[in-house]
């Protein structure tokens, strides 16, 4: 029998813990990570909150990573076809 078998508190500590980085010392958090994280609560752990528009403060979309994506996308095509118009414009 292990010892964490007769004492809970024991087997709390036996967690898995927080992989992050303190910025201060260089050292690893050590905080008992989140189930299914690799980080603890303080180092961007999400609870359970579901993500995209399963999530209660959905709104329309328009801030998702994948719009952000486009948005991004599409100004830098738009910032090249410009220079190039510039570069090639003789007028
Ligand atoms: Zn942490």
């Amino acid at each position: 029998m292990k010892k964490s078998d007769a004492n809970p508190m024991q087997r709390a500590h036996e967690a898995p813990r927080c992989t992050a980085k303190s910025k201060r010392t260089g050292l690893p958090c050590k905080s008992p990570a989140v189930r299914g994280w690799k980080v603890c609560r303080m180092h961007g752990a999400l609870g359970g909150a579901r993500f995209g528009a399963y999530n209660a403060n959905w709104r329309h979309g328009g801030r998702s990573a994948e719009a952000v994506a486009i948005r991004l996308l599409s100004n830098a095509i738009a910032r090249e076809a410009n220079s190039f118009v510039a570069a090639t414009d003789d007028d």
